[in-house]
């Protein structure tokens, strides 16, 4: 028998746990975790802002789901890590033995530390009782400014905007995520978020939160101008919650530091998903992924190991479906300006044969805007976006992933003007069969 704790209940901690269950049946699980919620979708969180689910769809584990887990779950904070006597230390009055333990505390937002930052009416969106106050907070509220250049920033601003809040986005600068998108992409969203009245202030820096009554009545810009709202919502990163690692001994750098086994420095104990920062042995590093795939995937990794197994997490090529100004958006691999020297940034519109893709890998369509860009190495395309119509994510994915060699279709691709999903569709075709 092996007693098998598990801190956290997120997605990295019950992928976990099935993991553990596929080759132990008996032995005893033990999850810790302070969230009053347990497991559910933490991304889902920006739908059930703007309506479109209801906080029930966003807990996809059911009874069944739980029993087959066969674990014990305790509502605690975990405050210590003891790895000398192998116990877990929780409020309130818990000591738990394990003989491996999983440390799956995830990642949390980064706190605003503007003047008037402790005003009522300031909000992030991090776990699910943010989310249910920014609701009732947004009923009674006339005007938002949403703090935050990335993609949780532009959640909110949607979220409150479709709660009929006037919103104002702050971005710091001249257009929005120009790291990943380019100048043409970053227009399409702008223009879209201004058709649903949201207002965005573009090389704009909060300087302070004005108050009234402890409530929230503006903001002052680092320029001066002021803009009056009754809420401040902000989204300016996520980090790891390592201090309870550290302070028990484990390595830690920004994250807690595993191997490729997701084994931490000391014995038995293991990190998997947001906190985790993992050896990639493809570039020597370690990183960290802060998101809901590679978090299951490590946790995965690390149920499978706990019980036994010898297994290795392969970082995989990054994929990530978003939703930008209303437009689903996927990024895969490697994107960015294009500068790197072996790369070749390219971009197209809408085409013909785009939409008569076969329907097998028809993933959404409908869309009045599609675009595509890639990003062409010497012999293989090392990353794209797809915006609007998501027929090519799929077979773009595997032809990155797989370093499908494009020497026949390179020249062509790099041709003024060419039909570029037209001749991906071809070029897909003859590898899929
Ligand atoms: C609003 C939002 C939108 C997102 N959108 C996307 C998206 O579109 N795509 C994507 O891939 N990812 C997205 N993510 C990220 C994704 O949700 C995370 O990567 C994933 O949930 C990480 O899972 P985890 O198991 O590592 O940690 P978590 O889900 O953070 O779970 C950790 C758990 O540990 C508990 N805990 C922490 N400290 C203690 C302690 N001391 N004692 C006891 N319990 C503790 C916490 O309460 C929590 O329940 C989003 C996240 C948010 C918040």
């Amino acid at each position: 028998m092996t007693r098998y704790v598990i801190l956290g209940t997120g997605v990295a901690a019950i992928a976990a746990a099935e993991s553990i269950r596929r080759v132990d049946a008996t032995s005893p699980i033990a999850f810790i975790s302070e969230d009053p919620h347990g497991y559910y979708s933490r991304p889902g969180l920006a739908y059930m802002l703007t309506g479109e689910v209801d906080e029930k769809q966003l807990f996809s584990y059911r009874p069944d789901d739980f029993k087959k887990l066969n674990a014990h779950f305790y509502r605690a904070e975990v405050t210590r890590i003891l790895p000398g006597e192998k116990i877990i230390e929780a409020t309130p009055n818990l000591r738990i033995p394990y003989d491996r333990l999983l440390v799956a505390v995830g990642a949390q937002a980064v706190r605003l530390k503007a003047t008037g930052c402790q005003l009522a009416g300031v909000v992030k969106l991090d776990h699910m009782e943010d989310a249910r106050s920014i609701l009732a907070q947004a009923k009674h509220s006339r005007a938002a400014v949403v703090v935050g250049g990335g993609i949780t920033a532009l959640e909110l601003a949607e979220g409150l905007s479709a709660r009929h809040v006037k919103v104002h986005l702050l971005i710091r600068n001249e257009r929005y995520w120009p790291n990943v998108l380019d100048e043409a992409e970053s227009h399409i969203i702008e223009t879209r978020l201004a058709e649903d009245g949201i207002q965005i202030h573009f090389q704009s820096e909060l300087a302070e939160i004005l108050g009234k009554n402890g409530k929230v009545a503006g903001v002052r810009l680092e320029s001066g101008a002021q803009i009056r709202c009754d809420m401040v919502a902000y989204a300016i990163g996520v980090a790891p919650r390592i201090q309870l690692a550290k302070d028990s001994g484990i390595a830690c750098e920004r994250g807690v530091l595993t191997n490729e086994k997701m084994e931490t420095n000391l014995p038995d104990i293991f990190a998997a998903g947001d906190i985790a920062q993992v050896f990639d042995p493809q570039t020597g590093r370690a990183t960290i992924d802060s998101l809901w795939t590679p978090a299951r995937e490590q946790g995965r990794i690390a149920g499978a190991n706990m019980a036994g197994g010898v297994e290795t997490y392969i970082k995989a090529v990054p994929f990530n479906v978003t939703r930008l100004g209303g437009l689903t958006t996927t990024i895969i691999g490697s994107v960015g300006t294009g500068r790197e020297s072996d790369m070749v940034g390219i971009a197209r519109g809408d085409s013909e044969t785009w939409r008569q893709i076969p329907d097998a890998i028809i993933t959404q369509s409908g869309f009045e805007v599609n675009r595509l860009r890639l990003m062409i190495g010497e012999k293989h395309i090392l990353g794209a976006i797809v915006m609007g119509d998501q027929k090519l994510s799929s077979p773009l994915e595997t032809i990155i992933r797989e370093k499908v060699d494009i020497l026949p279709i390179r020249a062509r691709l790099l041709e003024k003007n060419a039909p570029l999903a037209d001749i991906l569709v071809h070029f897909w075709a003859g590898i899929a069969g």
